[in-house]
């Protein structure tokens, strides 16, 4: 294609520009399988070999998993625990089992049983029928333990790639070296594809669902990757480079922003651990929204110490030289396990022991010793801009202990003589029970923090890593929207200020609805925040609470996407 300049329009994933050179990258190929019957094979020999894989791709899963939790994300890990229940879903293992009894040997039994269920999904709109990707993942994984073969070499592209590719799965892309992919292309995919939730992480630049028209680019070409207007052009001219380079540097608004009729929105990013806070200065964010101190606890043996949690802390505060960080306490439990924290096992761990439940029981002392790290971190040069919240409260009484422990704690620092002060208190809401308890949570609070990733998950009854049910996880629900309505009501006539700090926040698109609603504080993942800040900037408050008005009174999902997305 090489001579010719072309644009090709896709959907953009990640709100970013990127230029390099097209690699092409076909997944499948190693993996055809010719079309002989095999009619002499034996079924028990090809029985134990399918169960072999199914084992091999269960451990591989695993690493897989505590990898992109600990380099990507907690949120994008989970999409390796919903493979897991693909392995093992009886329609899928039933006709494995029946092709074998017939004489199939194991990669065609394996080939034929997927087909049925990837085509279902495929035939359905929307997160359903992106989850096909996830399910040729999982094929593709057993089909590779099958044949003893490597997955192609993602992780080893040249520095300045673009990933040119029909489709990625979660695991290519969580694959992706960021320092080395520039952009990423696909012909398949939509926005909440895993695929493209993963590269928003890695902040790499992606335009998914190009269609066709993509196979046109060759290995080679130099292209650029405009993830904000979804565009994808070969042999860009000098003046098209220059201006991408210019926006994505020009994007990123420094310092605070407001509406256009002067209204003060923070914008904040989500982060997992001290290596996240640079991409979260760089990208502009007013300070942290959300630390997400469990992943202090993952990929290690023991527990973190107080001086450790004490120095990461800080590094937060001082990375941000006076924006607010807020801290929240672990949040363990559900589907984050850490092996050597023992936490309760229930038949339901969603609803079992996690966040608040787990400090204030079992993990009582590891509680204690980070409110200790908190504490102190409160009294250095910037903790006046510390504040901690809990994860999953429910009733009062939980939020009460909470409040108690920080005090006990506040009181033995003083007893050792240890410099401290007490930041700001908060509480996530992200169950209905905090929704309509939420006048008397914010009577005892400084702030009120919406998780809608939860939230969502709890109101709407639709787990939040089951995908089956991923289309009824959406925020964008009116039962949903009505209780953080009613949130943000009970935080303003307490005087406490209101945050989100869920996947809803991350989205540009719902930033006019948010702002109407009257949240304070949006934390989304780092790359996000240059877009959120640029909605906030182009929104007029008094316009934006017609529209929040509206979309409260809506009463279906289609209604209030089409507010937001006219
Ligand atoms: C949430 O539930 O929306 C949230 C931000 O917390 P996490 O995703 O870590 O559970
Ligand atoms: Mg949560």
């Amino acid at each position: 294609m090489s001579e010719e300049r072309t644009s090709l329009a896709g959907v953009g994933a990640t709100p970013r520009s990127g230029v390099g050179t097209a690699v092409r990258y076909a997944p499948d190929d190693a993996l055809d399988l010719d079309d002989a019957t095999s009619a002499d094979v034996d079924p028990e020999t090809e029985r134990d070999r399918y169960e072999a894989a199914v084992e091999g791709a269960k451990a591989d899963l695993e690493r897989e998993r505590e990898r992109t939790a600990a380099e990507v994300g907690e949120q994008e890990a989970a999409v390796f625990d919903a493979h897991v229940k693909f392995l093992e879903d009886p329609q899928i293992t039933d006709a494995v089992e029946e092709a074998i009894e017939d004489g199939h040997g194991a990669e065609h039994a394996v080939r034929n049983a997927f087909e049925d269920p990837i085509e279902q999904f495929e035939g359905m709109d929307g997160r359903m029928g992106e989850r096909a990707d996830d399910l040729r993942d999982v094929r593709d994984r057993l089909l590779r333990e099958l044949l003893g073969t490597e997955r192609t070499g993602l992780a080893e592209l040249d520095p300045g790639s673009v990933v040119v590719a029909e489709r990625l799965t979660p695991s290519d892309t969580a694959r992706l070296d960021p320092d080395d992919i520039v952009g990423i292309a696909t012909a398949e995919g939509g926005r909440t594809s895993h695929a493209a939730i993963i590269a928003r992480s890695l902040a790499i630049p992606a335009v998914v669902g190009v269609g066709d028209a993509l196979a046109a680019v060759e290995d080679g070409d130099r292209v650029l990757v405009d993830g904000e207007d979804g565009e994808l052009v070969v042999d860009p001219d000098a003046e098209r480079v220059a201006a991408a380079e210019r926006d994505d540097a020009a994007d990123v608004r420094r310092g605070p922003v407001t509406t256009t009729d002067g209204r003060a929105v923070e914008v904040a990013a989500n982060v997992g651990g001290p290596d996240e806070l640079a991409v979260a200065v760089e990208r502009g964010a007013d300070g942290v929204g959300l630390y997400r101190t469990e992943f202090l606890f993952l990929d290690r043996d023991e527990p973190p110490t107080e001086e450790e949690q004490y120095k990461a802390f800080v590094d937060a505060l001082d990375a941000f030289e006076g924006g607010r960080v807020v801290v929240r306490t672990f949040d363990v439990g559900g589907d984050k396990s850490i092996p050597y924290l023992d936490v309760p096992e229930g038949d339901n761990p969603f609803l079992g022991v996690r966040g608040v439940r787990l400090a204030l029981g079992s993990a009582r002392d590891l509680f204690e010793t980070q409110l200790r790290a908190l504490l102190r971190a409160a009294a250095t040069e910037h903790g006046d801009a510390l504040a901690v919240m809990f994860p999953l409260v429910a009733t009062v009484e939980e939020l009460t202990a909470a409040l108690d422990a920080v005090e006990s704690v506040a009181a033995a620092l003083d007893d050792e003589g240890v410099e401290h002060a007490v930041p700001e208190l908060g509480v996530m809401v992200e169950t209905p029970a905090a929704v309509m308890n939420a006048a008397e949570l914010a009577d005892r609070v400084d702030f009120l923090s919406v998780g809608t990733n939860d939230l969502a998950q709890y109101v709407q009854a639709a787990a939040r890593d089951d995908d089956h049910v991923a289309d009824l996880h959406d925020p964008r629900y009116p039962a949903v929207l009505r209780a953080i309505a009613r949130t943000v009501e009970a935080a303003r006539d307490a005087d406490a200020w209101v945050g989100m700090c869920g996947e809803m926040a991350g989205v540009p698109e719902n930033a006019e609805l948010l702002v109407g609603l009257g949240l304070d504080e949006l934390s989304a993942s780092a790359v996000t925040v240059p877009a959120v800040k640029e909605r906030v900037v182009e929104t007029t408050y008094g316009d934006a609470e017609t529209l929040a008005e509206r979309a409260r009174s809506a009463e279906t999902r289609r209604e209030v996407t089409e507010l937001v997305e006219p």
